[in-house]
């Protein structure tokens, strides 16, 4: 029998984890790793640990890096997709960091490098709750509020590729302050982030006494599971947080349905996916309430299909992508024709 072939890797760097999974020729997942994002602050050793979490998801299946068609690669990072740049993630220490070829050099693979909310949508969009969809955006609630957008079936990159900030649109002007400087953007309102800072204030007043003895008063130890535990456990006051940030959202898709009339909204990220029923009835009861009369019932709200797969299955796809522009170019050299292709931006 033949040996299978057709497999690519699709790897999610984050700033605490680093996830890699391994898909089959249709895009099934068949292995999957983490591994702890070293705190080092060095690129090498991101670099490292990428490598070894690759390699633990390939040991699973008896497979060598070089049994892969290509990777993907997502960062927590404004990037540069034509050059293979990451822009920024200081804690790493990448700046102007060329991700792109430093892992292909050291993996001896084509490497398609993406923004981690950008290979989310592009999950979502090619194998989750988002397939099919022509027109939709995406909310990701984690740490901060990422946002991706779908227009005509293909994600939409913007002017300088950095569209969909949908967590920086001022939603409370003046309200609180946000990562990115001002104040009133849905991240401040509605992140977990925000939502840590305000349940460490019910639990510091006694409110939350099962969250308090979880997880202090260190508003960095409030991860999705400490919330879970404390609403499971009935803490009103904690579950009132959630709903709040649930209520958010809704406001800011009704902004996003009003500008873009998406067939979808999404709703993904760590807390939607502890909390799916709780967003999705709260922030559709919100969006309904604040859509313009015109659109309503234009646009239905989604929660995620994939979960914390989304970002590696869309680098994955990335990575796809980039072998079929690579194979689309070589056709175009034969034929003459001389379009200046950059493989990155074919077939979304
Ligand atoms: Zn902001």
């Amino acid at each position: 029998m033949a040996a299978e072939t057709g497999f690519v890797a699709g790897i999610d760097l984050g700033a605490t984890k680093i996830l890699a999974a391994v898909f089959d020729r249709g895009m099934k997942v068949r292995a999957q790793a983490k591994v702890k994002t070293p705190g080092s602050g060095s690129a090498d050793q991101v670099l490292a640990a990428i490598l070894s979490a690759l390699d633990i998801a390939l040991a699973e299946l008896d497979l060598k890096r070089s049994d892969l068609e290509g990777l993907g690669v997502a960062v927590p990072s404004p990037v540069n997709r034509r050059k293979g740049i990451v822009l920024s993630t200081p804690n790493m220490g990448m700046k102007d960091f060329p991700l792109r070829d430093r892992l292909a050099g050291l993996s001896g693979l084509p490497v398609a490098l993406e923004n981690d909310v950008q290979a989310g949508t592009l999950g979502e969009l090619r194998g989750g709750a988002l397939r099919g969809k022509k027109y939709a955006a995406a909310f990701f609630v984690g740490t901060g509020i990422g946002g991706g957008l779908v227009l005509d079936g293909r994600l939409y990159r913007g002017s300088t590729g950095s569209a969909g900030e949908l967590g920086h649109m001022i939603l409370q002007d003046g309200g609180a302050l946000c990562g990115c400087g001002r104040r009133g953007c849905l991240e401040a309102l509605a992140s977990r982030t925000a939502m840590a800072r305000d349940a460490v204030a019910a639990a510091a007043s006694g409110k939350a006494p099962i969250l308090l003895d979880h997880a202090g008063t260190d508003f960095r130890k409030y991860r999705s599971s400490a919330f879970a535990r404390s609403v499971e456990s009935g803490e009103k006051a904690i579950e009132r947080i959630v709903e709040r940030s649930a209520y958010w959202l809704g406001v800011g898709a009704a902004n996003v349905t009003a500008v873009l009339n998406p067939e979808a909204v999404l709703l993904g990220g760590g807390m939607v996916a502890r909390f799916p029923d709780l967003y999705k009835d709260i922030a559709f009861r919100s969006l309904k309430d604040h859509l313009m009369p015109a659109l309503g019932g234009t646009v239905e709200l989604l929660i995620t299909k994939l979960g914390d797969l989304a970002v590696p299955l869309g680098a994955a796809w990335a990575s796809r992508d980039l072998a079929a522009g690579r194979e689309s170019a070589a056709a175009r050299e034969v034929t003459g024709a001389r379009e200046d292709m950059d493989g990155q931006e074919a077939a979304e």
